[in-house]
């Protein structure tokens, strides 16, 4: 009897809502940094990661920390690595995807195998830091020499669609257990991504939740090759008119 008036107590106390899941680099602006300062120095100066080098440890991370070294000695400086993130427009009308949910209401949070230094200063430069509640990504620092430092977010060894350093549904699926210790949980959740590293966490998705995969990008092409049974409703998308379209068209 106490057990049920507990749970009772505990289900008219839990807050429902929409939680949205957006990846960053190619979902809300069109480069990484790693793009960005390619583009900018000498091709030949910089370390290629190739198939192998991935392979060795299923990460990023050590070719990002080596290709920063690199950046480093060609002189590049934090300022100017900042200046080139902050620059960079949203994806059309991505961050009026932004402002409409966080005005709806909804929580939002990001989930990205990019970088915590550069996704930080481009929420702030751009006045969107305060409608996200929580970004995941991997931790980076400069130190006093303007050398930048990467670690992955974590290390995982569990899930085969994802790089060791980051799993984005271990990440989603810890957010939602720590949120229902708030009393917070969400009866949808609309996911929006593009890329090979989305694609565990949407197969984790529910029937009540939606997905927004970006056209041409390999998230949208993994899920028109697949053969099981996806639960969410799938809503491909080009840019953030079309989101903003399809979000009211279904009154979500
Ligand atoms: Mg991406």
């Amino acid at each position: 009897m106490f057990k049920f008036i507990l749970w009772l107590i505990l289900i008219q106390s839990t807050v429902q809502k929409t939680l949205v899941v957006m990846d960053f680099d190619h979902t809300i602006v069109e480069k990484n940094i790693i793009q960005l300062l390619t583009d900018m120095l000498p091709k030949d100066k910089l370390p290629v990661e190739t198939k192998e080098s991935f392979l060795k440890t299923f990460s990023f991370i050590p070719h990002t920390q080596l290709f920063f070294k690199k950046v480093h000695e060609l002189k590049v400086t934090e300022q100017k690595m900042l200046q080139l993130i902050e620059n960079q427009p949203p994806i059309d009308e991505m961050d009026k995807v932004l402002r409409i949910l966080h005005h709806q209401n909804c929580d939002i949070v990001i989930i990205s195998n990019s970088y915590s230094v550069f996704v930080e200063s481009w929420l702030r430069f751009r006045s969107l830091r305060h409608m996200v509640n929580r970004i995941f990504t991997n931790p980076a620092w400069f130190d006093s020499t303007g050398l930048l430092h990467v670690k992955g977010y974590h290390f995982q060894s569990k899930c085969r669609l994802s790089p060791s350093n980051l799993c984005k549904r271990s990440v989603m699926e810890f957010f939602l257990k720590y949120q229902r210790f708030q009393g917070i949980s969400y009866n949808k959740i609309i996911y929006i991504g593009d890329g090979k590293n989305d694609m565990c966490a949407a197969l984790s998705l529910k029937e009540n939740d939606l997905l927004f995969p970006r056209v041409g990008f390999l998230l949208h092409s993994m899920l028109s090759n697949i053969t099981r049974r996806i639960k969410p409703k799938i809503f491909p998308w080009t840019n953030g008119s079309n989101i903003i379209n399809i979000l009211q068209t279904n009154k979500l």
